[in-house]
């Protein structure tokens, strides 16, 4: 466990930024408060950035933006996967096999 640098063997600090049961149990060994341990993006101070600019309402379809001035959303261009077109390939190459196999027995 690495208290400076917020590493513990089971890897639950690392991954959620929360101190684990056997960092809260050093952190109480050493007499320090387990909340100055806890990641920067669960205090408050973060939270309350985040949250900061407000995303101001719209009354109703009389205030959205106009169709004209969007650009038209087209459907993406469809491509044939290139597997089929193999196999297809493939099937036309061993009808054309068997039909020069057919010519030969009779000739
Ligand atoms: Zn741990």
């Amino acid at each position: 466990m690495d208290l400076a640098n917020h590493i513990c063997s089971c890897r639950k600090w690392q991954l959620t930024g929360i101190s684990c049961n056997h960092v809260v149990s050093a952190i109480f060994a050493i007499d320090r408060m387990p909340a100055k341990f806890v990641d920067q993006c669960y205090k408050t101070t973060t939270q309350q950035a985040i949250y900061s600019h407000m995303i101001e309402p719209v009354r109703g379809p009389n205030q959205w933006t106009p169709y004209d001035t969007c650009l038209p959303i087209l459907p993406p261009v469809l491509k044939r996967p290139l597997k089929r077109l193999k196999k297809i390939k493939i099937k036309k190459l061993m009808k054309e096999m068997i039909t020069i196999k057919k010519l030969k027995r009779k000739g």
